[in-house]
């Protein structure tokens, strides 16, 4: 078995090789950091994680490194607009994402660089462009001088009058070529800066993801990953500077997450469609948004909304339920044989699945069969080595996917433990309805709904759902 990956660059799915034996050096676009993080970047952390936990558990040793854009103009427009310092208020939303992090149970990563820190660095970078004539400087910005790097284009195979029309920029007067993209930004009056020898300015965006990959990782690395919504022009150009300053293929597999989405349009702060961290996590548990996009494609939107989310806690709830112990102590016999051939066959399919571009749902069908077989193991009186085994196969396997299979707490332990109860009252007045008892009927409707339990009758019958809190 080898592992395959699609690779963005040349829009294949490649045999993964490493560039040295057994190691992975792999960076992710981290968040730019002026407000509250959506679980839309939450989806992004979680992917890399779990592609990230995979490689580790495949024996290869791991360096990841996720920066944070705590400079850019939207936190500078957000700390003019709320009267705050930008730098204290990226610095606060930097310390949130990092907390949301560790709830959403993403391994930290080994190096967490910020634009601020690494300023020196950025301005050395962007002289070496100057003096290879990949960049010149107008009126104290400087600018990428695209029409000097012929591949230009290659990642999102955009033509450049394609390109143009993505990156006209007021207050860009005097470049070269419209195309041509801004490596350092002169300052404008009241915004942080920095001295340079273009005088005071601060980096743009592109830029410091490829100093902070050369800083933390080296000229070239295995991965480079983020939303796809970055494939440009963010890692268009980060392949231009960084390739054109070393001469060296920058990254070996481009690897892009699909976007999530609520209500069909991509979640995000512009459209107002998003929920955050932090009120999904009042809610449900951090297991349950790991099923809910492990059950598709990383690749592939996933589309989030009450219907979807519920069934991911029922999913997530079934999960759990094959680590209930078992209660009879029959050790040996057809059961427990049987049980101990689908704990390997399960964790054969599970790899297989990872192995083929990290095909999470099918990983995931795998997990369900194990769980399944180690239910009926437990209803057949089964205990002993080979219950245990497989008990242990589904805490590791699960444990790849980044997925703790604790109780979980607030509201979501609270639906799961009232689910039958619920259904058991919605089936009495069902009942009372059909004896035209409506008063009674009424009854229960108006005291579920005093709990949040809102019902709704159809055609084919009485739906319920908890209201929603957000
Ligand atoms: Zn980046
Ligand atoms: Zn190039």
């Amino acid at each position: 078995m080898t592992l395959n990956i699609y690779n963005t660059l040349t829009r294949r799915r490649e045999p993964f090789e490493t560039l040295e034996e057994g190691r992975v050096r792999m960076y992710v676009c981290g968040p730019t950091v002026y407000a509250d993080a959506h679980i839309g970047h939450a989806m992004s952390a979680i992917v890399f994680d779990m592609i990230r936990r995979y490689l580790e558990f495949a024996g290869y040793e791991v360096t990841y490194v996720t920066n944070f854009t705590d400079v850019d103009d939207k936190i500078i427009i957000r700390a003019q607009e709320t009267g705050q310092d930008p730098f204290e208020m990226a610095q606060y939303f930097t310390d949130k994402y990092l907390t949301h992090l560790s709830d959403l149970n993403i391994k930290p990563a080994d190096t967490y660089p910020r634009v601020t820190s690494e300023i020196t660095n950025i301005i050395r970078v962007i002289e070496d462009l100057g003096e290879a004539d990949y960049a010149y400087s107008v009126d104290g910005s400087v600018y990428f001088r695209v029409d000097r790097d012929d591949d230009y284009g290659k990642l999102s195979r955009r033509r450049q009058e394609d390109a143009i029309a993505g990156t006209r920029v007021a207050g860009e007067e005097g470049k070269e070529n419209e195309a041509d993209f801004a490596l350092w930004k002169g300052a404008k009056q009241g915004e942080p800066s920095w001295e340079s020898p273009w005088g005071p300015g601060r980096p743009g965006w592109h830029i410091e993801c490829s100093v902070m990959c050369l800083h933390h990782l080296g000229e070239m690395i295995d991965i480079h990953g983020g939303g796809n919504d970055l494939i440009f022009p963010h890692h268009e150009n980060e392949i231009a500077q960084s390739e054109s300053l070393t001469g060296k293929p920058f990254a070996r597999y481009w690897v892009h997450n699909g976007m999530l989405q609520l209500s069909g349009e991509k979640m995000s702060k512009s459209i107002g469609n998003l929920v955050t961290i932090d009120s999904f996590l009042r809610r449900y548990s951090a297991d349950a948004l790991r099923v809910l996009i492990f059950s598709g494609h990383y690749r592939k939107p996933v589309s989030y909304s009450d219907e979807s989310i519920e069934a991911a806690v029922r999913s997530t709830a079934r999960l759990r339920g094959g680590l209930r112990p078992p209660t009879g102590n029959v050790a040996v016999g057809e059961e427990a044989s049987s049980l101990r051939e689908v704990t390997e066959s399960a964790r054969g399919g599970f790899c297989q699945a990872m192995d083929d571009d990290f095909n999470t749902s099918a990983a995931l069908s795998h997990l369900f069969e194990l769980v399944r077989a180690i239910n009926s193991a437990r209803a057949a009186g089964i205990s002993g080595p080979f219950f245990q085994a497989a008990q242990d196969t589904l805490r590791e396997l699960a444990g790849v996917l980044g997925l703790s299979l604790t109780e979980p707490g607030g509201p979501e332990g609270d639906v799961l433990a009232a689910k039958p109860f619920i259904d058991l009252l919605v089936s009495v007045r069902t009942a009372m309805r059909e004896q035209k008892q409506w008063a009674m009927a009424d009854m229960v409707r108006d005291g579920l709904a005093a709990h949040s339990v809102q019902l709704e009758d159809t055609p084919n019958g009485t739906t319920w759902r908890i209201e929603d809190a957000r």
